[in-house]
Formats: structure tokens, sequence, C-alpha cells
């Protein structure tokens, strides 16, 4: 009767729904093929980069960076370490000593419009943070040697030479690029009359962390961040190395990997959300893996889909939602949260409410396998990566199986309930020759940096 066919229609009403929902999410659902073609991709845009001949044109740089070693466990001392370019800036104090490592720390805001500024008022408000930090730590009488971690692609020509190539992130601030950023600190701090440091180091955050998990595992030769943006390092074998001179040992070399795809060799995965998201930052048509990973634009990727299925009428029931138009309203936490094991629906709307979304019950779910679909892409593209490195590592090394570990940072990776075991789980699958085990870096960055400081300042005085 009439109770049958309302049934049959709610039923159809779904099952159509169902369909126009895949159908929008389907671009986001890779493969095993898929993935195995990254992996592909990403070793030959390696191969290129450590290439001399073809370094320039390669979209992954496989930048030098002249450490040579993991840490050994003689290293010692008193550092300041610098730590720019993630969710937040540090200045910390690092002691180094046969004991162990302890620090303190302090984090300090860089405001936007100095971010977007010039160079010369970002590296003087950097110098304000150093000299306020060590005021308070009482460190004004002595001149101690700095590591700075950077998080951004510098050539480097030696530990303490570094080229900026090009601003990611939310950083554009005028007259750095092309420049040597250690010797902009060096002239921000003579123009403060600051004598407190010395700048001995600088290093990428993946390199930072990867030393500072090498302290503890000696296993440890890859560094990986997933936090507001995306790299990873790994220790190469010099005589693959074309861009550097000797063919001895091995150099850690930062990969610069969120700039995979620039050159086109990813279109075919780009969805028109990813697009649109691309097209709307401070930096269109680069850093393109980056953002498909990292946690500045997952939530940009979530929101063009959701306003996709307001506009197909999958959402809010086709009403209109203004809020929605605003940018980067959906934080790492808010993707983390709302994926949260048995977080009950009822959670998530109230998280909703909060932002002015009015859901219901169906539209939190339906918001949930949005975030689960474009978070599981993120974590297997990220395994994508990694499979390409473990697998040129052991084939370097003339190895059957690898054992190898990799230090991680970042909030991404540390917040979110699901990404790491996603990756981890792609790994095994696309590199199962090799067994991976994964290290979080407790504040890795600035420790890292400290250690590097460390053999760069004793070599240094081994000289004289
Ligand atoms: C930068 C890398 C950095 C990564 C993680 C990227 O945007 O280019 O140098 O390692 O973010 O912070
Ligand atoms: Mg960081």
């Amino acid at each position: 009767g009439r109770g049958a066919a309302m049934v049959t229609a709610v039923a159809l009403r779904l099952a159509a729904q169902r369909r126009a929902v895949d159908q929008v999410l389907a671009p986001l659902r890779l493969s095993r093929d898929d993935l195995e073609k990254v992996q592909a991709l990403m070793r030959e845009e390696m191969e290129r980069g450590l290439c001399k001949e073809t370094n320039a044109t390669a979209s992954v740089r496989m930048l030098p960076t002249y450490v040579s070693h993991t840490p050994d466990g003689t290293e010692q001392g008193d550092f300041l370490a610098l730590d720019l370019g993630g969710t937040n800036f540090r200045v910390l104090v690092v002691r180094v000593t046969e004991e162990g490592i302890s620090m303190a720390s302090e984090i300090y805001v860089i405001p936007a419009a100095i971010m977007q500024g010039t160079g010369e008022e970002l590296f003087d408000h950097i110098m304000d943070c150093i000299i306020d930090f060590q005021m308070k730590q009482k460190l004004m009488a002595q001149t101690l040697p700095l590591g700075f971690t950077f998080s951004f692609p510098c050539q480097q020509l030696g530990l303490d030479k570094a080229l900026l190539l090009t601003w990611t992130k939310g950083f554009s601030a005028s007259g750095c690029v092309g420049e040597d950023i250690v010797q902009l600190l060096r002239d921000a701090a003579k123009r403060k009359r600051h004598l407190g440091m010395q700048v001995v180091a600088l290093v990428n955050d993946t390199v930072g962390t990867m030393m500072a998990c090498g302290y503890d595992d000696p296993r440890c030769e890859i560094g990986l961040i997933v936090g507001t943006g995306t790299n990873a390092c790994y220790m190469e074998e010099m005589r693959n190395v074309g861009t550097v001179e000797g063919d001895e040992g091995r150099m850690c070399i930062n990969m610069e990997w969120g700039a995979f795809g620039d050159n086109g060799c990813l279109d075919h995965l780009f969805t028109h959300f990813d697009k649109v998201v691309d097209e709307s930052t401070i930096n269109p048509g680069k850093q393109r893996f980056e953002k498909l990973i990292s946690g500045m634009y997952l939530g940009e990727i979530v929101r063009q889909i959701l306003m996709v299925m307001v506009q197909k009428e999958l959402l809010f029931q086709g009403k209109p939602c203004p809020k929605l138009q605003t940018k980067d309203i959906f934080k790492t936490k808010f993707l983390s949260t709302i994926e949260l094991n048995g977080l009950a629906l009822g959670q998530i709307r109230a998280i909703l409410n909060e932002l002015e979304l009015d859901a219901t019950f169906e539209d939190s779910s339906l918001m949930r396998e949005v975030c689960q679909t474009v978070s599981m892409r993120a974590a297997q593209l990220c395994a994508a990566g990694l499979a390409a490195v473990v697998e040129k590592m052991r084939e370097n090394r003339g190895l059957d199986q690898l054992s190898v570990t990799v230090g991680v940072d970042g909030t991404l990776y540390k917040l979110h309930p699901c990404f790491s075991r996603n990756l981890q789980k792609t790994l095994k699958d696309l590199a199962p020759k090799c067994d991976v085990s994964f290290l979080l870096s407790e504040d890795g960055s600035g420790k890292g940096a400290a250690l590097v400081a460390a053999v760069a300042y004793r070599a240094a005085n081994a000289m004289e």
C-alpha cells in the first residue's frame, strides 16, 4: 500500500544520493595502481634531482644538506636553536651533555603582516625574540653557538650558507629569495648590536627531526614532516649525489618533495577541488604534492567538496550555506576531531554548530566521510613517496631486506587519529621488502639543529 510505496521512495532517494556522493568522491579515491604509479614517478624525480644535468628541471630538488652523519653521542655543549616555518616560531636553549639533552624554549608569534612584509622586518623581529629569550633565560653574558631550523627550500653551499630558493606555506617576506639566510640573520644581529650568538648551522626541519631521533635510535636515517607543510630527507650515498663533489660516504638529502608534481607529472591526479585550492593560495602552481597532503590545505579541500555537495543538494538539504565561503574554517584540529573513532555523531553536530553549520545527523556523517576520504588520500600519497625513498635506500645498500627508522614530526601526523596508521599500512603494502619503524620526535627540530651545530662548532674550533 501507501506505506510500502513511501519506504521504496525513501530507499530510492537514498540510493540515488549514495551514487551522487560516490561520484563526487571517486576522483579522490586512489587505487593500488595509482599509488604504485606515484611511487614510480617519485623515484624518477628523485633520480632527476640527484643528477647534475637534470637537477635544475626536476620538481623534487634533492638538496644537499652538508650533514654527513647522524649523531654518534659525542656531541656536547650549550646551544641556541631557532625553529621557523612550522605552526609556531620557537627559540630554544639546548644543553647537550654525556647524560643526555635538556632544553628550555619559548614560543613567539610571527604576525601575518611580518610573514608577508619585508625580509628586514622579519629578521629584526626574529632578533627581538632571540634577545628577549636570552634575557629571560639569563644567557646574555655569553656568545652561544646557534643552530637554525629553517623549514623552507634552500640551496646550501655549506652548513652555514643557505640560499633561499623560494618561500612556501604562508611566508612571502620580500628581499629574501636568492639570499643567504644565515647572512640575513647575522646582518640583523649586527643591526641590533647583539653579540650573544654565533650562527653556525642552518638545517631543514626534516634534517633536524632525523638528527634528533637519530640521537636515540641509530637506525634513524630518514626524517619526515607532515604538518603545516610536508617534506622528507634521508641519507643518500655520495656516489649518487651528482650535485656535490666526492664519492665517499653519505650525505643527508633534503628532498623538498612538497614540490613533486610542479612540472606536471601528477596532473592526472589533481581533482577539480585540488585545482581550486591551489589557485586560491599565495603560490599557485607550486608545492602541488604538499597541497594534497599537509595540514595547511586539507581543510580547504574538504571545504571545496562540501560546497559542491551543497550545490548538488546532497548536504544541508540544499539550503545555501554562506559560512562555507569562509577560507580556512576547517583547521587540522577539526579534521582530527571529526574522524575520532567512536565520537558520537551528536558531538560532530555540536562542532559543526559552533561553526554555524546547521547540520543534521545525515549531514554530519557525510561530512565525516568527506574528511576520511581526503585524509586517507593524503596518508596514501605520503606513503607512496616514502615507499620510493626506502626502496631506493634498500637498493643503494644492496640489501634483500632493509630495516630503517623514520623520525617524524608535524601537527597533522601527531594530532590526526588515523593518518599515521593509514600511512604505515600503505607503506607496508607498497614496500614489502622494507621493515620501517616510526619514531615520533619530541621537540625534534630544535634538538636536531643543536646537534648539527655541535658538530659544526667542534669542527670549526678544531681547525683554529
Ligand atoms: C618546505 C620544506 C619543509 C616542509 C615542512 C615545506 O613547505 O618547503 O622545506 O621541510 O614544508 O615544514
Ligand atoms: Mg615544525
